[in-house]
């Protein structure tokens, strides 16, 4: 294990916000990784687990160890008539993971190519988008308990998923260092194209002619005209969850804003996107604190000039203010803050 002193850590967020870490390891191995978590026992120093750095904010001094877990390998652990076990470290890149999937003939992750991001951090999120959410798709996870530095195999139904949540945002946050994922993949695909944007870009082809990468390419091509690269204008993507309300607000908001945006969650509750709520009270395209609100996606909160995570928390704050003032709505902020 190579232990690092004070390292620059502003390369490896994708919001660029400065920041620097008082240890850090790079922990390509299960023993590197555990022995990382010894150094920091044994050190009495707190410990803050890092993947690809596209759903955290960074402090700008982090005290203790920042492990960055970089485990790599992908496995066939077997295959049925319909499915296919793939296990996948922590490391790997996830859209690497998803287009290795796609070229080997497994199949269900298209809709979920081009999320930036480990695969290791992808289950902490049950990362999401056009229909598909991860916890669909996934099998079992094995992660190293911090307190004892053993080894533990989840099922999928110990994982607590929902929407953008799993057990290890939630009971059991920083508890556990994702080390693999396995998923359930199928052989023959079984697309999912329901979701209103991708049916759309879908329209002109045949039904019979779509692939799981016509899909994937689909996909990718939607995101690349709706959402900022973080390499050109440094982001984390959807930087609030999509309020979930009940019907009652649901009515009240229809009658003040007619032309409002509102998908079922369940007999009882609405999802409102966030942005749609951010956009309406005005701030797209709005600077505050050298921060600026996206111009095209109210959603996304850009750092064009690289500052300080306090600032991007401010305008993020007064964000929030503002929509519970006006809507009666609270916003939760999607990204953590590594602490
Ligand atoms: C342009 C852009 C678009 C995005 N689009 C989407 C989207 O469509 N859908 C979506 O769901 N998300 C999206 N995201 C968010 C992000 O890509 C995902 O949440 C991704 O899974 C984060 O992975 P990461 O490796 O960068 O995690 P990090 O940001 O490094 O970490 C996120 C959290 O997970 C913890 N963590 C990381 N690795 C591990 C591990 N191995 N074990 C335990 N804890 C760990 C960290 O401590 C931190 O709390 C987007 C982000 C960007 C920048």
């Amino acid at each position: 294990m190579k232990l690092l002193k004070r390292v620059n850590l502003q390369p490896l967020n994708t919001m660029a916000v400065p920041s620097v870490a008082e240890h850090f390891v790079r922990a390509g191995s299960l023993d590197e990784v555990k022995e990382a978590l010894l150094w920091a026992k044994n050190n009495v120093q707190p410990l803050h687990i890092l993947g690809g750095g596209s759903n955290c904010l960074l402090p700008e001094n982090i005290s203790g160890l920042v492990l960055q877990p970089i485990l790599r390998g992908v496995k066939l652990l077997e295959s049925n008539e319909r499915h296919y076990l793939v296990k996948v470290a922590a490391g790997e890149n996830w859209n690497r993971f998803v287009h290795h999937c796609l070229s080997k003939g497994y199949f269900g992750l298209e809709n979920l190519a081009l999320i930036p991001g480990l695969v290791g951090a992808a289950p902490i999120q049950n990362i999401g988008a056009y229909g598909v959410e991860l916890c669909d798709l996934f099998h079992s996870l094995e992660a190293l308990e911090i307190s004892t530095g053993t080894l533990r195999r989840f099922e999928k139904d110990e994982c607590e998923f929902a929407y953008r949540h799993s057990v290890f945002k939630g009971r059991l946050s920083k508890q556990f260092i994702i080390t693999s994922v396995t998923f359930r993949l199928f052989k023959h695909p079984e697309l999912n194209v329901t979701y209103p944007a991708l049916r759309a870009a879908l329209a002109g082809i045949p039904r019979k002619a779509i692939s799981p990468q016509i899909v994937a390419h689909t996909v990718m091509e939607i995101r690349r005209s709706k959402l900022p690269s973080p390499e050109l204008l440094p982001n984390v993507g959807s930087f609030f969850k999509n309020p979930v309300v009940d019907m009652e607000t649901i009515e009240h908001m229809e009658q003040l804003y007619p032309d409002l945006v509102s998908y079922e969650v369940d007999a009882n509750h609405k999802k409102i996107p966030a942005g749609w709520l951010i956009e309406k009270a005005g701030w797209k395209g709005r600077e505050e604190f050298n921060v600026k609100v996206h111009d095209q996606q109210a959603l996304v909160i850009v750092n064009p000039n690289k500052m300080p995570v306090t600032k991007v928390l401010r305008l993020a704050k007064a964000i929030q203010a503002n929509i519970k003032a006006r809507f009666g709505i609270d916003l939760e902020q999607e990204p953590q803050l590594l602490l």
